[in-house]
């Protein structure tokens, strides 16, 4: 048996089919079109659908339907959409309209709770059955996996991690709370304290870059050089994602905490500190079973392998 999975961006539709050991047989993308009608929208995701099948040669006996991540709050049960920023939608019944172009089994998922799955069962956190996954880019995406099933709330709203606050009246999140993981822990937030620092600090290095093309390389790079600037920017970037990545495992307790996202390219130089800080401060210190850290493997293909995943729960 085959699965495909959707992974649906802002800007494109990634999409690719697995067999049952994760192994990608075809893997493509579609532009998504944000901006018009969802009908349009969804009728271009079942024909990518139909275009993988046939690109890979299979028939609709051989695939068990489609898993699809969305960004939002996305509920598998009703197969609606209750919610998705990027695209401006508000229950959008998402099963109902993909059913009218190609009638398959559908389930669907949020993006961020997808490449949880995808990273448990195919990637980072493989024979574990206890996972939390932190995605750091524009914003902080987390999925948590528990006894091999993903969290997901009433509705399933809840394990938005992103947005536990780690600082009373701290930096404006996206959400319009203050103090998120989100805001501090974020690629957006680490090229945003980055320019401070450079502004702040005439010595650093740092200065060569020009300060619209910092990005989230940019302090890592210089940190390695040995500019103290740099070093301090990566330094309190350890420390927020400590904070995080200590709640959550205070509350769940995982085997394995997962971190993906460009960050996470910066591997043990990142994670090695904050290791250390992880089991310094997780509750019960040494005597509770120490917690696996370590960079996401499945890179952008983790949203649709962990959407084809869905299948495999359902
Ligand atoms: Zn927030």
């Amino acid at each position: 048996m085959y699965y495909v999975g959707l992974d649906v961006g802002g800007t494109f539709v990634k999409g690719g089919i697995i067999d049952e050991t994760g192994k990608i047989l075809i893997k493509d993308s579609i532009p998504t079109g944000v901006g018009r009608p969802h009908s349009e929208i969804i009728k271009d995701w079942a024909n990518f659908y139909l275009k993988l099948l046939a690109d890979a040669g299979l028939s609709r006996a051989e695939v068990s339907g489609v898993g699809i991540g969305i960004p939002g709050t996305i509920d598998d049960e009703t197969g609606v959409v209750a919610y998705a920023n990027n695209f401006g939608w508000r229950q959008i019944p998402i099963r109902q309209e993909f059913s009218k172009w190609c009638d398959v089994e559908i389930h669907m998922g949020n993006d961020a709770n997808c490449a949880a799955l995808g990273e448990t069962k195919f990637g980072a956190g493989k024979g574990y059955n206890n996972t939390v996954l932190f995605t750091l880019g524009t914003g902080v995406g987390a999925g948590i996996v528990i006894d091999g099933k993903l969290l997901l709330g009433n509705n399933s709203a809840g394990a938005e991690m992103g947005h536990m606050s780690i600082m009373m009246d701290g930096e404006l999140c996206t959400c319009g709370r203050r103090g998120c993981i989100e805001a501090y822990a974020s690629a957006t937030a680490l090229i945003r304290d980055t320019r401070r620092a450079i502004e702040k600090n005439p010595d650093t290095m740092m200065r060569e870059v020009p300060l619209d093309e910092v990005n989230g390389k940019t302090c890592f790079d210089y940190a390695r050089l040995g500019d103290k600037t740099a070093q301090e920017v990566v330094a309190n970037y350890q420390r927020y994602l400590a904070e995080a990545i200590i709640d959550a495992v205070n509350i769940f307790r995982p085997e394995i905490v997962m971190i993906g996202g460009g960050v996470s390219y910066q591997g043990d130089y990142l994670l090695e500190p904050i290791r250390r800080m992880v089991d310094k401060y997780s509750y019960g210190g040494d005597i509770n079973p120490r917690v696996v850290i370590q960079p996401a493997t499945l890179g952008n293909d983790a949203g649709f392998i962990g959407a084809a995943a869905l299948l495999m729960l359902n």
